[in-house]
C-alpha cells in the first residue's frame, strides 16, 4: 500500500498508517495461482462455522420482501433485543456498522486536536487509527506480558485525556484482564478524574471466555456514567460480512454518540440478521465448543514444535515463530492465510485464528514443514 501523502491533507491524516486487513482468499488465489477451494483463511478471527442457519433463512426471506425504504434509523427492534439481553434501557444502546463504527463514534464524540486518548501497546490497532483521525494525541502504554497494564494506563491519564481504550480480551494478543482488575481500574479513574475521562471497554471476544471468567459488564455501565462497553456480532455470531456491533452506555454518553452517528449506519438486513443471531444460543454454544477445542489443538501443536505462544482467551492464538515474514510467506505459498502482526510491534509473531479441526490441522502441517525443513 502506498504511503505517499497528499499535501492538502492535514498532517495528522498524512501520519496514519492504513489498516491492513487479512488477505482475502480470492486475492491469494490470484497472486499465487492457487485453487481458491484449497486455500484456508485463519486470518481475520471470523467464525469457522459461518453464521447460524436461522440467519440465512431469515435473510433469504427478507431479500424477497426487500423494499426501497431506508432502514430504521433508531434500530427499534434490535435495540429491544439487546436491551433485554443486558437488562438495560433501550436508550442506553447505540448500534454500529460493526463495533469498529462505535470506536470511531467515541473518537468523534470525545476527541479533537487539543485532547489525547490512552491505549495499550499491542492493543487493537483501530484505537490508534480513530485517535489519529481526530488529530488527537495518542498515548501508547507499554504492555505487560503482552497484555494491558491497567495500573500504568491509569497513571498515563493526564489533563487532556478524554478517552481510554481497553480491549478485553485483547486482539492480537488474546490476553484477558479479570473482572476485579477492570473494576479496580474503573474505580480509580472515577475517583481521580470524575466524569472527565470516558473509558471504552471493547468486548469483541467476550463470548469466547470460559464461563467462570465471564462478567456481566452491564453492571458496570449502571455504576459508571462514563463507561462505554462495545460488543460485536462479527466474531462469535458469524456476521462479519454484515457489519453489526453495539455499545452500551448511560443516556448522556449515548446521546453524544448519536449526535455524530450517520442516521442509517446499520442496514436493514444487518439489523434483522443480528436479531435472529442473538436468539440462536445453540449456534453460540457450538461456536464456543469448537473454538475451545481448536484453541487447545493449536496450543498443543505449538508446544510440540517448541514455539512460545500467548495463552489465548479469544478465537485466535499469537505464536512466536522467529522470522515471521518468511514463515508467513511460506504459509501463503502453501495456501494458508494467517495474520502478520508486524504493524502491532510484533515482528516475530503471527496471529492464527482458530478454524475447523481440519483447517487447524492443515495449518499445523504446513507450519511443521516450514519450521522443520
Ligand atoms: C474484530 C474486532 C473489533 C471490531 O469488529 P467489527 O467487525 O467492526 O465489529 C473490535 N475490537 C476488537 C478488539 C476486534 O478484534
Amino acid at each position: 500500500m502506498s504511503m505517499s501523502s497528499h499535501p492538502i491533507a492535514p498532517a495528522h491524516v498524512q501520519a496514519i498508517a492504513p489498516y491492513q486487513a487479512g488477505k482475502p482468499i480470492e486475492e491469494l488465489a490470484r497472486e499465487f495461482g492457487l485453487d481458491p477451494a484449497r486455500i484456508i483463511k485463519l486470518a481475520s478471527n471470523e467464525n469457522p462455522l459461518g453464521c447460524s442457519e436461522r440467519v440465512r433463512e431469515a435473510l433469504r426471506e427478507a431479500v424477497g420482501d426487500l423494499h426501497g425504504r431506508y432502514p430504521d434509523a433508531n434500530g427499534f427492534d434490535l435495540k429491544a433485543v439487546i436491551a433485554a439481553r443486558h437488562e438495560v434501557p433501550a436508550q442506553w444502546v447505540t448500534l454500529g456498522n460493526g463495533s469498529n463504527d462505535l470506536l470511531e463514534l467515541a473518537s468523534l464524540a470525545f476527541l479533537d486536536d487539543g485532547t489525547s486518548a490512552v491505549y495499550a501497546q499491542h492493543a487493537f490497532v483501530v484505537y490508534r487509527l480513530a485517535t489519529q483521525a481526530r488529530g488527537a494525541r495518542h498515548v501508547m502504554v507499554p504492555a505487560r506480558d503482552y497484555g494491558h497494564d491497567l495500573e500504568a494506563m491509569a497513571e498515563a491519564i493526564v489533563d487532556d485525556t478524554r478517552l481510554v481504550f481497553i480491549a478485553n480480551p485483547n486482539n492480537p494478543t488474546g490476553t484477558h484482564n479479570p473482572a476485579d482488575r477492570i473494576e479496580a481500574f474503573l474505580e480509580r479513574v472515577r475517583v481521580r478524574h470524575g466524569e472527565r475521562v470516558v473509558v471504552l471497554l471493547d468486548e469483541a471476544y467476550d463470548d469466547y471466555l470460559d464461563p467462570a471468567e465471564r462478567f456481566d459488564s452491564a453492571q458496570w455501565v449502571r455504576r459508571y456514567p462514563n463507561l462505554i462497553v462495545t460488543r460485536t456480532l462479527s466474531k462469535a455470531y458469524g456476521l462479519a460480512a454484515l457489519r453489526v456491533g453495539y455499545a452500551l452506555a448511560q443516556t448522556d454518553v449515548t446521546d453524544l454518540l448519536n449526535r455524530v452517528r450517520q442516521p442509517f449506519n446499520v442496514n436493514a438486513l444487518a439489523q434483522l440478521a443480528a436479531r435472529v443471531a442473538l436468539a440462536d444460543q445453540d449456534f453460540l454454544r457450538r461456536t464456543y465448543e469448537i473454538n475451545r477445542a481448536g484453541r487447545e489443538q493449536l496450543s498443543r501443536a505449538f508446544t510440540k514444535l517448541g514455539l512460545e505462544f500467548v495463552p489465548s482467551h479469544a478465537n485466535f492464538v499469537l505464536v512466536r515463530v522467529g522470522d515471521a515474514a518468511r514463515v508467513n510467506r511460506a504459509l501463503l505459498e502453501r495456501g494458508v492465510i494467517v495474520r502478520s502482526v508486524d504493524g502491532d510491534g510484533l515482528p516475530e509473531h503471527l496471529r492464527v485464528s482458530v478454524g475447523l479441526p481440519e483447517e487447524n490441522d492443515r495449518f499445523v502441517q504446513a507450519l511443521t514443514e516450514i519450521l522443520v525443513a
